[in-house]
């Protein structure tokens, strides 16, 4: 009697044991795609673009929120904590990440870390600050505009970038990054042409935005950015601003108003008004992460471009 127990107990053992492995080989099951952790959509994108089936992506600032001024959750430490890659702007832009990079005791997601990427590494940054910006002028391009997320070339760089840390921490998948890398340059090159012939016709044409979000891009495109709705990057327009940018559109034969999605239309409507023509409201962010996602919303981008710059 004593054995017989004894034998059902090891029974039930062995069987919860079995329980147990089945159990940990799907959670294993779960965990083999690499968590990658990204700061805003548009490169999660591009991560899942490049990673494809291999990772699983999550973006920390979410579509149509201002990303010089998100605010993270407590969800969002957990999530790096346990990050095999963790995918920033660079170039100032998420200082958020850095606070949350250090509350998650993750070291090799800390810069220099294998697990850390800086989608900016190797752009040419534009309008480098001459003086040293303090903190005091609100001004939030201290480093320069970090906005490169907006030009198609760029975001090849930062595929470039993300499929190097791929393959640093998940060399099992290498294959897998080199061949979502080389898909992701060859449908950027692939609809470049498109693109630049949609805005042939307006090159050396002058639009005014509400922010120098897409500088990089309509410098791709030989676009003039005439100036913005806020006096400095990330201070409010005063109507004081206005008058003064009024003044210049008006002197230069600035009609183009286009207007990133995320921002109040009553100075960008004033301003159109004033110089006869009409506001036209570009993409802020991609609208999923999906395959394709990027590329929707440099189309959305470009023909938001091309309607200001006829309008
Ligand atoms: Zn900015």
């Amino acid at each position: 009697m004593q054995l017989f127990i004894t034998r059902r107990a090891v029974l039930r053992g062995l069987a919860s044991g079995a329980a147990v492995l089945a159990l940990s080989f799907n959670v294993r099951a779960a965990q083999a795609k690499t968590s990658v952790v990204a700061a805003i959509p548009e490169l999660a994108a591009i991560a899942k673009e490049v990673g494809g089936d291999a990772v699983d992506v999550y973006t920390i600032a979410k579509s149509n929120q201002d990303y010089h001024t998100i605010e993270t959750r407590p969800s969002d430490v957990a999530r790096l904590s346990h990050a095999q890659l963790v995918v920033r702007i660079g170039l100032g832009l998420d200082p958020w990440m850095i606070a949350l990079s250090n509350a998650a005791g993750n070291t090799a997601i800390k810069p220099g870390g294998s697990a850390y990427v800086d989608a900016s590494s190797g752009i040419p940054t534009i309008e480098m600050p001459n003086e040293q910006i303090s903190g005091s002028s609100g001004d939030v391009h201290p480093e320069g505009n970090p906005h490169y997320y907006y030009d198609p070339v760029y975001a090849i760089f930062a595929a470039r970038n993300i499929a190097k840390g791929l393959l640093r921490v998940d060399a099992a998948h290498a294959a897998m990054y080199r061949a979502g890398y080389a898909r992701f340059n060859q449908d950027m090159r692939r609809r470049l042409p498109g693109w630049q012939s949609t805005l042939a016709p307006y090159r050396g044409k002058k639009v005014v935005t509400y922010h120098r979000n897409y500088n990089y891009f309509l410098r791709r495109f030989g676009i003039v950015q005439a100036g913005t709705m806020e006096p400095r990057p990330g201070i409010p327009p005063s109507a004081r601003h206005i008058d003064a940018l009024l003044a210049t559109m008006k002197a230069n034969g600035t009609r183009g108003v286009l207007i990133e999605g995320i921002y109040p239309l009553k100075y960008p409507n004033l301003v159109a008004k004033s110089v006869g023509s009409r506001v036209v409201v570009g993409p802020y962010s991609v609208s999923s992460l999906n395959q394709g996602a990027y590329a929707a919303m440099i189309d959305r981008l470009v023909d938001a471009a091309k309607q200001a710059l006829s309008s």
